[in-house]
Formats: C-alpha cells, sequence, structure tokens
C-alpha cells in the first residue's frame, strides 16, 4: 500500500543584492548575515512545517530579519537625507491576492506586521506617512522609538553620501532590503518586503517594496515574488507583477521569467534581485548583482544560505 506524499512547502528569504564579493565583506558582516537569514529561515520553516500559511511564514521571516541589524529593514534601516528613518513595507496572499503595504512609517517596530493589518483591518492597499503611523497606534501594533532603528554603520553612510553627493543611492551600493517568499502545504503563495529604502533618500521618497507589483507580488495562479535592488527602475518596470506575468500568459518557468525581467531593468540602468516561489513548489533566484544575501528552506530537507554569486 503506498502512502500519500508528505506535504510539500518552500519559503525562500533574501536581505538584499549588491555590490557583495568576498573582498567586499567582512568575515564578520559575512558570519552576522548568515546567522540572520539562517534565523529568518528556521522562523518560517516552523510555521510551514507544522501546516501554517505561507502568509504567516512570510511574516515571521521577515520580521527576524527587521529586527536584525545586519540588514536595512527595522533596526538597522538607512537614514534619509534629514537624518530621519523612514520604512516601507508590503505583504500580499497569492491565495486571495488581498495585500497590503505602508510607506513612510518612523515607529513601527515591525513594518511586515503593518502592512499585514492594513490588509486585514482597513479598506486600503497603501497607507503612506503620517497617517500610517497613526493607524499603527490604532491598531495596536508594536511602536518602538524611533531610536530602536538607528545604528552608526548606518549614520556613517549617511555622513558618506553627503560628502560625496554624486553618489545618490546607496553608497555601498548594498540594498539590504529583506524580503521572503513561500508556498504553504496547501499549495498558497505568499510574499513580504521591508525596507528603509536607500540612504540619502528625500522629498518622502517611496521606492519598489511597498509598491504591490514592483517590489512584492503573490498571486497562486503564478507565483510570488520579493524584490531588493534600485527601486526607482523596478517600479517603472514592474518587476514582480511582469514576472508573474510572464509565468501566467508565456508559460516561462521561474527562472527563465525572473532573469527576464531583471535582464530588462538592467537594461534601463536598474541592477537587484529577485526570489521567486510557485505554487508548485518550484523556486529560484535571479540576481543582477555580484551578490545577494539570501536563503532557502523547503519540506526536503533543504536549508542553504548563500551570499555571493558563485555560491549558485
Ligand atoms: N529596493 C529598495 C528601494 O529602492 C532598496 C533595496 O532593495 O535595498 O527602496
Amino acid at each position: 500500500m503506498s502512502s500519500a506524499p508528505a506535504p510539500r512547502w518552500t519559503l525562500l528569504v533574501h536581505g538584499g543584492a549588491g555590490i557583495l564579493t568576498r573582498d567586499t565583506v567582512s568575515a564578520q558582516t559575512d558570519a552576522a548575515a548568515r546567522a540572520g537569514l539562517d534565523a529568518a529561515l528556521a522562523a518560517g520553516e516552523a510555521v510551514l512545517s507544522s501546516g501554517g500559511t505561507a502568509l504567516d511564514a512570510v511574516e515571521v521571516a521577515v520580521q527576524v530579519l527587521e529586527d536584525d541589524p545586519t540588514f536595512n529593514s527595522g533596526r538597522g534601516a538607512v537614514f534619509t537625507f534629514d537624518g530621519a528613518i523612514e520604512l516601507d513595507a508590503a505583504i500580499m496572499d497569492g491565495a486571495t491576492r488581498a495585500a497590503g503595504a505602508v510607506a513612510g512609517v518612523t515607529r513601527t517596530r515591525h513594518p511586515v506586521s503593518l502592512a499585514r493589518a492594513v490588509m486585514e483591518h482597513s479598506p486600503h492597499v497603501l497607507l503612506a506617512g503620517k497617517g500610517a503611523d497613526i493607524f499603527a497606534t490604532e491598531q495596536a501594533v508594536e511602536q518602538v522609538n524611533p531610536d530602536w532603528f538607528v545604528t552608526p554603520e548606518r549614520r556613517a553612510q549617511l555622513d558618506k553620501m553627503k560628502a560625496n553627493p554624486d553618489g545618490w543611492f546607496d553608497v555601498d551600493m548594498k540594498y539590504g532590503t529583506v524580503g521572503a517568499v513561500a508556498v504553504d502545504t496547501a499549495g498558497h503563495v505568499a510574499a513580504a518586503t521591508s525596507t528603509g529604502g536607500v540612504t540619502g533618500k528625500r522629498w518622502g521618497r517611496v521606492g519598489d517594496s511597498p509598491l504591490i507589483g514592483a517590489g512584492t507580488h503573490a498571486d497562486d495562479r503564478a507565483c510570488a515574488v520579493s524584490a531588493t535592488g534600485a527601486g526607482e527602475f523596478f517600479i517603472r518596470i514592474g518587476v514582480a507583477h511582469e514576472i508573474s506575468a510572464r509565468i501566467r500568459f508565456a508559460n516561462e518557468d521561474l527562472q527563465t521569467a525572473a532573469d527576464a525581467v531583471l535582464a530588462e531593468t538592467q537594461a534601463l540602468g536598474g541592477t537587484g534581485g529577485v526570489i521567486v516561489a510557485g505554487p508548485d513548489g518550484d523556486v529560484a533566484w535571479s540576481f543582477t548583482t555580484p551578490g545577494m544575501y539570501r536563503g532557502r528552506a523547503g519540506s526536503d530537507g533543504t536549508r542553504r544560505v548563500a551570499i555571493y554569486g558563485e555560491e549558485g
């Protein structure tokens, strides 16, 4: 008598892409990033392996990365030109295509959870600025003193950027945005992304991360995508939705679609990376930078993290 196959699940996380090579990443950062990615995988894996939803898994995985000062989200987020920290995040449920997002929030410890509150407890998809901060308080989403987010490394990056005004994007070209995509044992996908944006951003700048279809998208008919990179270009291409559309309408596999859309984005001048998960358990990651902080766990026992391009 043959027994039914064990239910399958998969989880991918990222902690940003950029000029990440063995020469540019210190041994300390390398170790901290790997530990952080692994902790995020562990948190998501605990949800998925006990039959939990992809939506819950991507939220907890991103929460772990938001608390980790190694990455540019939550604690350790980059500074705006004026020395503030303004956080963006989004979450999307592939089963229902419900989505929530926030931009420019200043006191929420876990912006991904505030995005989920927007999805579940408001009639809207995207809340920005002061109103989003007010909504966070009303929803009793955990608030912290803005000092919680501050790290000396990010302050130094802002000083360096101001000393060299030509360097508009993150001076080190390391996009430290975090994200997760997952497929659960019921075959539903979800995506979440969280970021401080780019160093020295001004005038209420919002990147691709909280924009549904640009930096974040999930659709059970195709895949879930979370992106990192030069947000202005990812917005113009609609990267996450474009990958999904190629899979749905052109029958491309995940890797082909992700590679093609990132190549198109690079042709405009924007580099970065994506993680992608499909409802049948297929996954892909792709990046046009030398490296991407990334990790993968699955019901097949896979549990690995990687940083550099040659790690596969
Ligand atoms: N995509 C993000 C943004 O443009 C930056 C990043 O990936 O780190 O806001």
